[in-house]
């Protein structure tokens, strides 16, 4: 079967992730994209992209036709649903056969039988599969679940049968409180799902979550890929995902393996699936079956050296699996984290807004990130806040866990709160490190993983400092016209030149107000701080790193300005501050030498005078923005403005003239 064009019905990190591959094995792609997303990474990324519709998913990535017309059109010969959307929607898959279209995915028969838990089970038990002890049959009367519950024995487990991501699941403590959790549970059920059936599982309190990669082609092979371990959750949703399982014996691995291909096998199974289960002690039962490409596959492909996607493709191709189960290695260790746009201090809310900054760690050794935005981009409303995910992978779990804790040290965000803090502080959990994982890891250490914010250290304060003193003398160095480097007036615009002694910078942390005196010196500056005097010097990189040396020790660090809100990075840790005072004195400083220019590259966005008028001493006169900070020009002296030479909206380069003043009298 031939595969030119691949249609990538999905969006993000996975629809960019699976072009990668597609690309490498020589398959044009295809992206769709929503009204929201036209200028989004994936789109840029696929060698076409066709529009599908609104921004809310069910207008565009959850609409069969639109999906299926746009793979028509372009001619692409089959569709990668992702994970999420309609990845594990049997229909989908119909209207991609009857398109002729190959869908990459299983049979829809293998989703549909997967698609109710209830019904997994009940296929499973045939299958021989171990199960959590519980009920999951039809009667769904409210008097025979009460009593079901009782003969499990509680605590029990309610879920939903159409259930995921943790929708419709209620955990009851005791009889007393059944009704309750039956109808709440009934009721979000009903809302997610339009289906309000339920099961009732015995609720293990210490149990691990792990799950075995599966595959199978059409040729009635089937093997598994390992495990991994996604036991550190918060309300039964995976956080931090790791293979393989630590602590897992190979006796153990291939019992569960073996479990999971039978799964497999028991519905017809093709393609790439993941078989979840439950295992406290030497226990292990099955919870279900992800008939898709799964969010944590990155780490199964860093402990096998294997592209999942690739076999994904290779299957849909009808050919036959790349490896048989004796091939398949396990090598090393590495685990993967999500990064958020939500905010820990506020349970965790999802945040939508801009990224106005962002650093990912993927130049570090052993680092792999998976991501589908850019600086700029926005997170919006309309879909899963994640960022990105960040694998690590090692020679042996501590090395993994030692490259991730440095990784999550390197992510820079700025512009949107993330949960980047609560994943280094996992990381660096002695229990994550001493792998004493289990399902209710968040919930016994939530309160060393969510710190209280940190009070402003004297160390975050002079970096800030530093950072708008060296980007001052930036300025005044390169706006020297270089035309005329001998002219008075292309000194002009640095501050430097006519200096004081010293210049106050005014921050705001919380509403507290904290000047620091910054006193120049041959070599940088003497900052007085609250806690002392501190001798600073440093150097802005091209790439907006700092390299700072604090009373003689080198550090690197950045800050950046989002408005007048400064981030500063350095040490793994950021800390927000304000900056009050836009350095009037510097533009100030601007006029005095008779040029009104502008203090650096920007946009002018509001003029305000006209030729003619009169101004005092210290009127403003142009305001610029820059760096995403406004600068005011103002009048150096009394004086009449002879010409305008910039209206609102015009772009200017560093050292432009802005207008042309005349001295009073
Ligand atoms: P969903 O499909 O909604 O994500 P799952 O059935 O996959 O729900 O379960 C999600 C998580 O809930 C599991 O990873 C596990 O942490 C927890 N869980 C599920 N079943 C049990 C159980 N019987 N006892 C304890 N925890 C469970």
């Amino acid at each position: 079967m031939s595969l030119r064009k691949l249609l990538i019905a999905n969006r993000g990190e996975i629809a960019v992730r699976i072009m990668r591959t597609a690309r490498a094995m020589g398959i044009a792609t295809v992206a769709v994209y929503s009204e929201a997303d036209a200028h989004a990474l994936h789109v840029e990324t696929a060698d076409e992209a066709w529009p599908i519709g609104p921004a809310p998913a069910r207008e565009s990535y959850l609409k069969i036709d639109a999906i299926i017309a746009a793979a028509k059109a372009s001619g692409a010969d089959a569709i990668h649903p992702g994970y999420g959307f309609l990845s594990e929607n049997a229909a989908f898959g119909e209207a991609c056969a009857e398109a002729s279209i190959t869908f990459v995915g299983p049979p829809a028969s293998a989703i549909r039988a997967m698609g109710s838990k209830s019904a997994a089970k009940a296929l499973m038990e045939k299958a021989g599969v171990p199960l959590v002890p519980g009920y999951h049959g039809e009667d769904q009367d409210p008097a025979l679940l009460a009593a079901e519950a009782a003969r499990i024995g509680y605590p029990v487990l309610i879920k939903a049968s159409a259930g995921g991501g943790g929708k419709g699941m209620k955990v009851v403590a005791s009889a007393g409180e059944f009704a309750d959790a039956l109808a709440s549970a009934q009721r979000e059920a009903r809302n997610a799902f339009g289906d309000d059936r339920v099961l009732i599982e015995k609720y293990l309190t210490r149990p691990r979550h792990i799950e075995v990669q599966v595959f199978a082609d059409s040729h009635g092979n089937a093997v598994y890929l390992n495990e991994r371990d996604c036991s550190i959750q918060r309300r039964h949703q995976k956080v931090v995902e790791e293979a393989p399982a630590p602590g897992l014996s190979p006796e153990r691995r291939a019992a569960m393996g073996q479990a999971a291909v039978d799964a497999a096998r028991a519905v017809g199974y093709v393609g790439a699936g993941t078989v979840e289960f439950i295992a406290e002690g030497e226990d292990f039962f099955f919870m279900e079956m992800n008939t898709r490409l799964q969010v944590e596959h990155p780490v199964t492909e860093a402990i096998t050296g294997q592209d999942l996607v690739e076999w994904q493709l290779r299957v849909a191709r009808g050919e036959r699996l790349p490896l048989t189960q004796a091939d398949v290695p396990l090598e090393g260790a590495a685990i993967e984290v999500r990064l958020y746009a939500e905010d820990p201090q506020k349970d965790f809310l999802p945040q939508v807004g801009r990224l106005d900054h962002l650093r990912l760690p993927d130049d570090l050794p052993g680092v792999r990130v998976d991501t589908g935005v850019r600086a700029g981009d926005s997170v919006s409303i309309h879909y899963d806040p994640m960022i990105a995910k960040i694998i690590a992978r090692g020679a042996d779990r501590a090395e993994a866990v030692g490259r991730l804790a440095a990784a999550l040290a390197a992510t820079e965000v700025v512009g949107l709160p993330t949960n980047r803090a609560f994943l280094a502080a996992i990381a660096n959990h002695p229990a994550f490190t001493a792998a004493d994982l289990d399902t209710g890891f968040i919930g016994r250490f939530g309160a060393d993983l969510l710190p209280a914010p940190e009070p402003l250290d004297d160390r975050t304060l002079a970096l800030a400092a530093l950072s708008i003193l060296l980007e001052e003398a930036r300025v005044s160095a390169t706006a020297t016209d270089p035309a005329d480097p001998f002219s008075p007036w292309g000194l002009a615009p640095g501050w430097r030149l006519n200096r004081a002694a010293h210049v106050d910078l005014t921050f705001s942390d919380g509403g507290a107000r904290l000047v620091v005196r910054a006193h120049y010196r041959a070599r940088g500056f003497a900052l007085d701080l609250p806690g002392g005097t501190l001798e600073v010097e440093g150097r802005l990189e091209a790439d907006g790193t700092m390299e700072a040396r604090l009373a003689g020790v080198k550090l690197r660090a950045r800050v950046v300005r989002s408005g007048m809100k400064l981030t500063v990075f350095a040490g793994g840790t950021e800390r927000l501050i304000e900056f009050v005072d836009p350095r009037r004195a510097s533009i100030d400083a601007t006029g005095t030498a008779g040029r009104l220019v502008a203090p650096m590259p920007g946009t002018v966005i509001r003029v305000a005078v006209e030729p003619g008028q009169s101004v005092q001493k210290g009127a403003a006169l142009v305001v610029v923005e820059a760096m995403k900070m406004e600068h005011t020009v103002t009048a150096p002296r009394d004086g009449t403005v002879a010409r305008v030479l910039f209206a609102a909206g015009d772009l200017v380069d560093e050292g432009a003239e802005l207008l042309v003043l005349e001295e009073a009298g």
